[in-house]
Protein backbone atom coordinates (compact mmCIF):
# COMPACT_ATOMS: atom_id res chain seq x y z
CA UNK A 1 0.00 0.00 0.00
CA UNK A 2 1.47 3.63 -1.17
CA UNK A 3 1.65 5.76 1.83
CA UNK A 4 1.06 9.17 1.63
CA UNK A 5 1.22 12.02 4.66
CA UNK A 6 0.82 15.31 4.56
CA UNK A 7 2.59 17.28 7.63
CA UNK A 8 0.05 18.57 10.22
CA UNK A 9 1.65 21.60 9.55
CA UNK A 10 1.21 21.88 6.01
CA UNK A 11 -2.57 21.61 6.34
CA UNK A 12 -2.50 24.95 8.68
CA UNK A 13 0.09 27.08 7.55
CA UNK A 14 0.37 28.86 5.22
CA UNK A 15 4.14 29.36 4.11
CA UNK A 16 5.75 32.50 2.02
CA UNK A 17 8.73 31.82 -0.58
CA UNK A 18 11.99 33.35 0.90
CA UNK A 19 12.93 34.66 -2.81
CA UNK A 20 9.73 36.68 -3.67
CA UNK A 21 7.42 36.77 -0.75
CA UNK A 22 4.76 35.02 -2.47
CA UNK A 23 2.65 32.56 -0.77
CA UNK A 24 4.01 28.90 -1.87
CA UNK A 25 1.49 26.02 -2.18
CA UNK A 26 2.19 22.17 -2.15
CA UNK A 27 3.41 19.91 -4.23
CA UNK A 28 2.83 15.84 -3.91
CA UNK A 29 5.89 14.29 -5.56
CA UNK A 30 7.11 10.64 -5.50
CA UNK A 31 9.92 7.99 -5.68
CA UNK A 32 9.86 4.91 -7.19
CA UNK A 33 11.02 1.83 -6.26
CA UNK A 34 11.07 -1.37 -8.56
CA UNK A 35 11.00 -4.60 -6.16
CA UNK A 36 10.41 -8.10 -7.43
CA UNK A 37 8.14 -10.09 -5.15
CA UNK A 38 8.50 -13.92 -4.93
CA UNK A 39 5.59 -15.57 -5.59
CA UNK A 40 4.84 -19.20 -5.73
CA UNK A 41 1.60 -21.57 -6.34
CA UNK A 42 -0.02 -24.30 -8.24
CA UNK A 43 -0.69 -24.90 -11.99
CA UNK A 44 -1.72 -27.85 -13.70
CA UNK A 45 -0.51 -30.16 -10.58
CA UNK A 46 3.03 -28.88 -11.11
CA UNK A 47 4.67 -26.07 -8.53
CA UNK A 48 5.92 -22.73 -9.41
CA UNK A 49 7.74 -19.84 -8.22
CA UNK A 50 8.10 -16.80 -10.30
CA UNK A 51 9.34 -13.49 -9.74
CA UNK A 52 6.97 -11.10 -9.97
CA UNK A 53 7.78 -7.08 -10.32
CA UNK A 54 6.32 -4.80 -7.92
CA UNK A 55 6.58 -1.32 -7.90
CA UNK A 56 6.38 0.84 -5.24
CA UNK A 57 5.56 4.73 -4.88
CA UNK A 58 6.82 6.78 -1.16
CA UNK A 59 5.07 9.82 -2.01
CA UNK A 60 5.93 13.23 -0.11
CA UNK A 61 5.08 16.85 -0.21
CA UNK A 62 6.81 19.72 -1.10
CA UNK A 63 6.27 23.45 -1.55
CA UNK A 64 6.66 24.83 -4.35
CA UNK A 65 6.51 28.82 -5.55
CA UNK A 66 3.68 29.58 -7.87
CA UNK A 67 5.78 32.77 -9.19
CA UNK A 68 9.80 32.19 -9.07
CA UNK A 69 9.22 28.07 -8.93
CA UNK A 70 11.46 27.83 -5.68
CA UNK A 71 11.01 24.50 -4.68
CA UNK A 72 11.49 23.89 -0.77
CA UNK A 73 11.06 20.86 1.70
CA UNK A 74 8.88 20.96 4.21
CA UNK A 75 11.63 20.85 6.92
CA UNK A 76 13.39 23.37 5.54
CA UNK A 77 10.66 25.68 4.86
CA UNK A 78 9.86 25.25 8.32
CA UNK A 79 13.32 26.93 9.61
CA UNK A 80 12.78 29.47 6.80
CA UNK A 81 9.31 30.15 8.34
CA UNK A 82 11.38 30.79 11.72
CA UNK A 83 13.35 33.55 10.28
CA UNK A 84 10.91 35.17 8.76
CA UNK A 85 8.88 35.56 11.84
CA UNK A 86 11.99 36.47 13.69
CA UNK A 87 13.26 39.16 11.38
CA UNK A 88 9.83 40.23 10.73
CA UNK A 89 10.44 39.99 6.68
CA UNK A 90 9.40 37.33 3.82
CA UNK A 91 12.00 37.93 1.19
CA UNK A 92 15.67 36.61 3.00
CA UNK A 93 18.78 37.13 1.51
CA UNK A 94 21.92 34.67 1.63
CA UNK A 95 23.18 36.74 5.00
CA UNK A 96 19.85 35.94 6.75
CA UNK A 97 20.30 32.38 5.79
CA UNK A 98 23.80 32.09 6.54
CA UNK A 99 23.28 34.48 10.28
CA UNK A 100 21.25 31.69 11.11
CA UNK A 101 23.01 28.38 9.44
CA UNK A 102 20.40 27.49 7.28
CA UNK A 103 21.55 24.89 4.83
CA UNK A 104 19.44 24.38 1.76
ZN1 LIG B 1 9.14 32.64 -5.01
Amino acid sequence: MDTLDMPYGMLIKKMYCHKCGTQLTEQLLYNEYHQKRLECGFSFLSFYIRLRPKTRREYYYIYKCPKCGNKISYSNQCKIEQVQKKLNKKILDEADLDRFMIIM
